[in-house]
């Protein structure tokens, strides 16, 4: 799995996906830049998810608010007071860490033959965490005597609460949000009236959410500064459960139509421990290198987040409809850009072996994904195929995202863009003068076959959607 992971991450860098953000002077931990080639597939990623909430649903329309927002928004929302993890410092080595990951890992690690042993500490962690009885958890690090990996030695602070949002310094406290639905909440009666929706309806939003993670890591899977593409959908509070179900059943339908594994990559499991603005949660689990984890939350927030919206603004923020008058219920699906884009990446990255032996780095993504959907080259650089292939490419890449290229053998061509994930190339090659026909290699067959040039817009169109 390391090996893996690490494959993949050099991968995604040398292919102009991904790049550690600021490298030039030694990178920034958890922070990452898109590349020419990521931009387009996470495009791509967005394109899917906005039209599959806004258009295949009449009653969800969009929004685009704002990362600063007026810091009573964040009074409201709870995040202020309780938008907080566990932390504890190892005085020696000054790192910190998140007590209970500290304890889960070791005992995981080190009560492997003692399975009674191991329950028994983590169900008195379970109970200390919903008690918030830090003192407790304190004891039992302890108890254990659990060391600093790093410089093995038992000096460890108290544990404290630590707030992740990022605060900003100025003549007012700002803070980059750390989700995007306070900007839906915010805008909740501007977007009623504009948009004259009725209940039930939803509001979806992309957009950026920064958080200040106590151990971020596993590169895309937690960072500080990501996306999310939310969707806050308001109902009848009577109806707050057949919701609930549906956007649960909805949303990991959805994944599986992505097609990065059958069902047994996903799993859908209800929430041990609830974020404070939340009723019930449930995360759609994905199978990523490293196991299991969290790509998308479905929540139900009730009307936590209007009702105090309400109090804080003294505003109404209500409903009035058939005579009635009410704050609406809300159920949440909550997916992060970055996360899904490692799991298309992971479950695209293959390693091949070739007939003749040789190993081909092939990113099988699903086409419509694909941040390149057809490469155009000429045979050879001479003879007037550049001509023609560069005509080729100029007619189509209006309606295509193409790449025209000759700098390498024709193998070599191919493989840079199996390695990018382009679906087809086609090559021009001394037929073309003859016959107006070209090769079309398809990326995972590797079959070619020639067709005539006016069917490659068509054939791109047909196989990638785009
Ligand atoms: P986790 O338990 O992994 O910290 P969470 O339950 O705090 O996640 P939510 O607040 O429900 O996450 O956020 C919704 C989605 O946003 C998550 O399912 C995840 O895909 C994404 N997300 C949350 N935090 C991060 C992060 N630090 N980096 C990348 N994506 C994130």
């Amino acid at each position: 799995c390391s090996y893996f992971f690490d494959f993949l991450i050099s991968h995604a860098k040398v292919y102009g996906f991904v790049f550690p953000s600021s490298e030039i002077y030694g990178g920034l931990n958890a922070i990452y830049d898109y590349g020419p080639h990521g931009v387009e597939l996470k495009n791509n990623i967005k394109e899917f998810w906005w039209k599959s909430m806004t258009r295949l649903h009449e009653n969800i329309v969009g929004v685009d608010s704002s990362i600063l927002m007026h810091s009573d928004v964040w009074h409201a929302s709870g995040h202020i007071d309780k938008f907080h993890e566990l932390l504890i410092d190892h005085k020696d080595s000054k790192k910190r860490y998140r007590p209970e990951i500290l304890i889960q890992e070791y005992v995981k690690k080190n009560f492997l033959n003692d399975p009674k042993k191991k329950e028994e500490i983590l169900s008195r962690l379970s109970q200390s965490l919903e008690k918030k009885d830090l003192g407790d958890i304190k004891v039992l690090i302890d108890e254990l005597c659990i060391c600093d990996p790093v410089f093995k030695t038992k000096n460890w602070t108290e544990i404290r609460n630590f707030n992740m949002m990022f605060k900003i310094r100025n003549e007012k406290d700002l803070y980059l949000r750390p989700e995007t639905a306070q900007g839906v909440f915010s805008n909740f009666h501007n977007i009623v009236k504009s948009s004259r929706m009725k209940i039930p309806f939803g509001i979806a939003q992309i957009g950026k959410s920064f958080r200040n993670e106590i151990i971020a890591r596993r590169f895309l899977f937690r960072m500080r500064e990501f996306e999310q593409m939310e969707m806050q959908f308001f109902i009848l509070p009577e109806e707050e459960i057949k919701w609930y179900e549906y956007w649960k059943k909805t949303r990991l339908k959805w994944h599986l139509e992505l097609n990065l594994g059958d069902k047994t990559y996903y799993q859908l499991c209800d929430h041990d421990h609830l974020s404070h603005y939340a009723s019930a949660g449930s995360d759609i689990k994905f199978h990523f290198p490293f196991g299991f984890q969290e790509i998308e939350g479905i929540h139900s927030r009730r009307d936590f987040d209007l009702k105090n919206h309400e109090f804080f603004s003294k505003k109404k923020i209500r409903i009035f409809e058939w005579k009635k008058n009410y704050i609406p219920y809300v159920i949440e699906t909550s997916l992060g850009l970055d996360r899904l884009f490692l799991a298309i990446f992971s479950s695209s990255l293959k390693k091949e072996k070739l007939k003749n032996g040789k190993i081909r780095i092939v990113l099988k993504l699903p086409y419509f994904l694909s941040p390149i959907k057809a490469a155009i080259f000429p045979l050879v650089r001479k003879d007037g195929l550049p001509e023609i292939a560069r005509r080729i490419f100029h007619d189509m890449k209006i309606r295509h995202r193409l790449v025209y290229d000759e700098k390498e053998s024709i193998g070599k061509l191919y493989r840079r863009q199996d390695a990018i994930g382009t679906p087809f190339c086609f090559t021009v090659d001394y037929d073309t003068i003859k016959t107006n026909t070209v090769t079309m290699r398809n990326r995972d067959s590797m079959e070619q076959k020639r067709i005539h040039i006016k069917e490659i817009s068509k054939i791109i169109k047909e196989e990638t959607g785009f």
